[in-house]
């Protein structure tokens, strides 16, 4: 992938776990290779299809003299959500931060700490059926908006559905969500349970009525087996009320297990 790099960038900024780091300062060297395509920019010479480097140096020294942290692992995070949300070409990004003058009893030229952080691209099944149930759709949509980390790219029409379920309850509304996220799988799951419990979610009966209900169904073409995550979601290749709404807004989105397109799944399902 192309790349645009900002090398050694020095700024003078108060991190550090000792008081006397905080309160006197020291020189700190950040360094950022930011993954895009750089195509479109150069063959048209336009610095609109670009990011411009010295905006993100700016965006660099307002991250490192903004606040003061214990460490430079916490600068680099910062570093890196702030690009990443700030220039939608950005896919990728690694950062590194050195701190030259670090205290430490020993000769060195440097010590720093480096990162790599990215967009992962995840599809969310969202379900009710209980009380206003277009309602809590868009209030899982309104949300995951709401939420720094997260970019939502596509919303579903909403289906009514029958419950698949011996439990006797009410028709299900539901819907997919197209979201670009800086959360690792589990936290990502974390966000989603936190956003049905504040709709009023309790589990009660298993496969019960629900007034929200969000599943993670895929996260980028990752396999992950565990036992309170499991992704690409192991019901929805079985499951229409899933497979329409996500083909409506991501027929080619792969099903890393089953080699299959959604689409094909949901010519396949019963
Ligand atoms: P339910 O809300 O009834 O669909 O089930 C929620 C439970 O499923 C939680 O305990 C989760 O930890 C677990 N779970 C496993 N895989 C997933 C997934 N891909 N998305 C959401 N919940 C999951």
């Amino acid at each position: 992938m192309d790349k645009i790099v900002i090398k050694d960038m020095e700024i003078y900024a108060y991190h550090g776990v000792h008081d006397f780091e905080k309160a006197k300062g020291q020189r700190f060297f950040v360094s950022v290779e930011m993954e895009l395509d750089l195509r479109e920019a150069g063959l048209g010479d336009d610095l609109d299809k670009t990011v411009n480097y010295a905006e993100t140096a700016d965006l660099i020294r307002e991250v490192m003299t903004g606040e003061k942290f214990n460490l430079i692992e916490s600068c680099a995070e910062r570093v890196a959500a702030e690009i990443l949300n700030a220039y939608d070409a950005v896919k990728k990004v690694k950062v590194r931060v050195a701190k030259p003058d670090a205290p430490m009893d020993v000769d060195f030229d440097t010590v720093y700490c480096e990162i790599v952080r990215k967009k992962h691209k995840a599809y969310l099944g969202i379900g009710s059926n209980l009380g206003d149930k277009e309602g809590y759709l868009d209030f899982a949509v309104e949300q995951l908006s709401k939420d720094e980390y997260i970019k939502v790219n596509a919303v579903s029409s909403y289906i009514e559905t029958e419950p698949v379920s011996d439990v006797e309850q009410d028709d299900y509304l539901n819907g997919c969500i197209e979201i670009e996220t800086l959360y690792l799988p589990e936290e990502l799951l974390k966000v989603t349970q936190d956003i049905e419990n504040s709709a009023g979610r309790k589990r009660i009966v298993h496969w019960g009525p629900r007034t929200l209900d969000i599943d993670i169904l895929l996260y980028d073409r990752e396999v992950i087996m565990q036992e309170k995550l499991m992704v690409p979601h192991p019901y929805m290749a079985k499951r229409r009320f899933v497979l329409e709404p996500l083909s409506e807004i991501a027929p080619f989105a792969w099903h890393p297990v089953l080699g299959k397109t959604a689409k094909e799944l949901l010519e396949s399902v019963d």
